[in-house]
Formats: structure tokens, sequence, C-alpha cells
């Protein structure tokens, strides 16, 4: 039994996949309890919806007259307008459209003129690119206030020509004060980087207001699973270093010895752009901006707190956390089990209860590494996580620590998998539930 069980509290926004039915192990099926949102989350109906709308126009951008051309070019920079506006950009600070996170932080390493200082704390993404330059990483203390001290030591040291720091641990959640951290970087003449994959999903964030130099994240993080992401920043490391990628629409124009690259955007945006990944993206910042931000925040964190308060009574169960002072956390939560490994526990809970979470490294490696553990669970909420969803979950960790599984396990590949599977997977299952776009 959960510790609010009677209390109801519904999806914020509607999400697709939300009543998938899957398949149990055992038989029969289960509504899709998706707690793995901070990998990926599920498109929002505005973003399916909008996608839908511009299915039949789409064509080549910037590269014909055609009236579907001019629809797509038109749409596709209206959303760098859009994505602009929702995370309140300066003027001097544009939108270069990539794939993802991991391609945004990999293209500004290639514009950074200096070295770079990142915590060992860091998703691998905005941890291996730095190297290029000069990385230099600060060990984070246990508390966020020796972390910053040991960051400000560090950048007073030696100059460093950026601050790489993440919004929000993809592992715990834990928030560090950007507002603060921009303000120490600029002190010290370094400019900030947020690492934004795991913080844009949640809290509204405000270039101008706190200071951020150059912010990157993912659609498919972000509710827009359509291909894009982007590096938002200050355009003149990004006019001055060499194009991200050389090819048609970085260029004025080529001879048969040189080329005049064009300035940023379009200089890091060679090849033919994702317009349907813009249009998904920017369809989701105009639905989130829609969402009263109290409110998300408050559910977020009632559904989290409720999970963890629940988990808590279950014996075995361990939190991860970073900082001992932190006091602010967007809705994830880590976790282990004494007695069983984390895949086992995760390739449980989807085979016999329809439940996702991530477990593993997180791509974390040195932060699950200071913290002890090689390996845990994740579960992560979003928009259209419900109290229910939460209770089904700590009953079913709660169920395996007193019961036990009622299917084998066994690894195969690596991975913990029930024996025998009896599940389909692949095009089958995915063609048996009916897909609207
Ligand atoms: N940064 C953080 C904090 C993340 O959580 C992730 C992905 O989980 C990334 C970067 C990389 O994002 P992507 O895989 O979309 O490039």
């Amino acid at each position: 039994m959960t510790a609010f069980a009677d209390q109801s509290c519904a999806a914020l926004a509607t999400v697709s996949g939300c009543d998938l039915a899957v398949p149990l192990v055992q038989g029969g099926t289960a509504t899709y309890a998706n707690f793995d949102y901070a990998a990926s989350a599920p498109a929002l109906r505005q973003v399916t919806d909008r996608v839908a709308e511009l299915l039949p126009y789409y064509a080549s951008v910037h590269r014909g007259a055609g009236y579907a051309s001019r629809v797509s070019t038109d749409c596709y920079e209206n959303s760098r307008k859009t994505v602009a506006r929702f995370l309140n950009a300066a003027d001097d600070q544009c939108v270069v459209f990539t794939r993802n996170t991991t391609d945004s932080l990999n293209l500004l390493a290639s514009c950074v003129p200096g070295d770079t200082v990142v915590l060992d704390t860091e998703h691998h993404a905005n941890f291996l690119p730095w190297t290029r330059n000069g990385r230099r990483v600060v060990r984070a203390a246990d508390t966020i206030e020796e972390t910053i001290q040991r960051i400000v030591a560090e950048l007073c040291a030696k100059p460093a020509a950026l601050l790489a720091i993440t919004g929000a641990s993809n592992v715990t959640g834990e928030l560090l004060p950007i507002e603060r951290l921009a303000w120490i970087a600029h002190q010290c003449g370094t400019r900030i980087l947020v690492d934004a994959a795991q913080l844009a999903p949640h809290r509204r964030i405000d270039l101008q207001g706190t200071g951020i130099d150059y912010l990157a994240c993912s659609g498919h993080k972000l509710y827009a699973p359509f291909g894009a992401g982007v590096l938002v920043g200050r355009r003149d490391w990004l006019d001055a270093a060499e194009p991200y990628l050389a090819g048609g629409g970085a260029v004025r124009q080529v001879t048969a010895t040189e080329a005049d690259w064009a300035p940023a955007p379009q200089r890091h945006e060679a090849g033919s752009p994702n317009v349907l990944g813009a249009a998904a993206l920017a369809a989701a910042c105009d639905a989130l901006a829609a969402l009263d931000e109290t409110t998300v925040t408050e559910h977020e964190l009632y559904l989290a707190h409720r999970l963890r308060y629940g988990l808590k009574t279950v014996p075995g169960v361990k939190f991860l956390r970073i900082w001992r002072d932190s006091t602010d956390a967007v809705g994830i939560v880590a976790f282990t089990v004494d007695g069983f490994e984390p895949g086992q526990v995760a390739a449980y809970l989807s085979a016999e209860h329809g439940i996702g979470v991530r477990d593993g490294r997180f791509c974390a490696h040195p932060l699950l590494a200071k913290l002890g553990v090689d390996g845990a669970l994740r579960a992560s909420i979003g928009l259209g996580t419900t109290a229910a969803d939460v209770d089904r979950l700590i009953d079913a960790v709660s169920s395996l620590v007193e019961h036990g599984a009622k299917w084998n396990y066994g690894r195969t590949e690596g991975h913990w998998n029930p024996v025998p599977e009896t599940r389909p997977f692949g095009g089958d299952a995915a063609g048996a539930a009916p897909c609207v776009l």
C-alpha cells in the first residue's frame, strides 16, 4: 500500500502512448506506465498534430521556389524564432538546429577558443567533447556550496573560455544554481554553457535573465521526438569557427579553390535541414509555454515526493544523491534495491507490470563511480505521469522485495530478460496498436 493512495493527480498534458496497452510476460496486457521520460519523452499531442499538418507540405528548405518549399522554409525559420522566444534568447544569440544535445555540445566544442571547465558529475555528452581543446575537470564535493567554491578556485587559478555545466542531473535530477554560476563565470571572464537536456523539459529557462551564454537541449526529451535538437548561444564564437559540417547551405560562395562560409546559424547547418524536427520542437516549445509553470513544477514535485515516500517504505531501497545540501530537483528518482541487480528489477517491472524504467549507469560513469554504485534504476516523471502510475511502481517494487518475481530472468548479451520471453517485439508488435499521427 502506498502513502497517498486516495489522492488523484491526473496527467498535465496528452502525450502519445499514454493509453498504450503492452503485453505482459505471463499473458494479458497492462497500460504502459512510462517512467523513462528522461531518456526520451513521448510526443505531445500538439506536436504530432503540427507534424501531421505539415507533412503534406514537406519539401526542401532554402532550396526551392515551389509553394511547398516556401512553406517548409518559412516553417523552419519560424521554428528558430519560436525556440529563441521560448528561451528568451538575446539578439546576439542564435539558434542552430542540430540532431540532439550531444550534437550541440560537440558543435560548441569545435568553436570554443580555449579551455573548458567541467564537473565530474556530468553526462558523457557534456564531458567527452571538451577534451578537444583543453578540458579541466573539477571534482564535485558532497555539497553544492563546496562544489561551487571548487569551481571558483579553478576559474581563478587559470583563465578558461567556458564553464560547461548541467542544469539538472540526468541521474538524480538535482539542480545547480545556474544564475549564480553564470555570474561567477562572468566575473572570471568565462562564458557558461548549460546542458539543459534534463532541465528544459521541466523548468522554464530564461537565457537573458540568468546570463546563460550557451544552451543545448534535445527535442526528443522535450516531447518532440522528430530528430532535432538545438544549440542556442552567442554568435561570435559560432561565426569565427570552422563550419561543423562542410557542404551545401553553409556557404555564400564557392569557387574551385575557396569557400566563403555563411555566418551562424547556417554556417553550422550544412545539408538539407530537418524541417519536421524543427517544427516539432517549436510546437513543443509553444505547448510548454502555454502551461502554467507553477502547476507543472508542483505536479512533478508532488509525484516525485510520492514516489520517494512510497519507495522509502520498501526494505532495501536506497536512493542516489549527489549533494547533501541540494534542495531542488526535477522529477527523477534514482535508486537501488538490495539483493537485486538494477537490470533484473527493470526487466521484472517491464515484463510482469508493464512499467518502463531505465537501469544502468546512465552515461555518467564518473558520477556512478563517485556515488559508489556500478548501476541503479532511474524512474523519471513527465507531463503524462499520474499518481496511479507512481503507485503501480511502488507496489511492484514492494511486491518484488516481499514475494520475489513470478517469472524467471536471465542475462542474455549483457541484459536481463524474462526466460522464456513470451512477448512479441519489433514491427509486428508496433503494428498491433493503432498509430495515429
Ligand atoms: N545531457 C544530459 C544531462 C542528458 O541526460 C542526455 C541524455 O540523456 C544528454 C546530455 C544527451 O542527450 P542526447 O542523447 O539527446 O544527445
